[in-house]
């Protein structure tokens, strides 16, 4: 079910547990900032969350509340792993989804990473 990006930030949701490291993940990078780790329902052949460390429900929150240290930090971390993972010569998508109409599920900022192959449009026609 999709999430109101507007609602506070809950500490019980799945990506706090997993900063926490009380579920695993497939984590594939980690700084000061950000933390990376594979999707658990991959829609292509690479396909990878980014989150910050700070406790961020959206991107609306993040790019309101967060300082320009974190902000820098998490934009520099999705580069760095598109990078390490060999994605920018043949290409890939960066997606957020913010709140309902955008159908954020996690309700704790999160970029996706895909590649691996063609991806197509940007959007289904539904
Ligand atoms: P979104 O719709 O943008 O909120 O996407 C949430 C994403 O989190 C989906 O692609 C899920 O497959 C992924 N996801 C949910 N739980 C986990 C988990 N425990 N580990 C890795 N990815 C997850």
């Amino acid at each position: 079910m999709p999430i109101d990006a507007t609602l506070a930030y809950d500490d019980s949701n799945i990506f706090a547990k997993i900063l926490r490291d009380e579920i695993p993940a497939q984590r594939v990078y980690e700084d000061d900032f950000a933390l990376a780790f594979h999707d658990i329902n991959p829609q292509a052949p690479t396909h990878i969350l980014v989150i910050p460390k700070g406790r961020y429900v959206s991107w609306d929150d993040f790019a309101a509340s967060a300082s320009a240290d974190e902000i820098a930090g998490f934009v520099r971390a999705v580069g760095t792993v598109a990078r390490d993972n060999g994605l920018v010569a043949p290409g890939y998508r960066l997606l957020a989804n913010i709140g309902t109409d955008g159908h954020q599920e996690v309700p704790h900022l999160h970029v996706h990473l895909f590649g691996g192959r063609p991806l197509g449009p940007m959007l289904s026609r539904v």
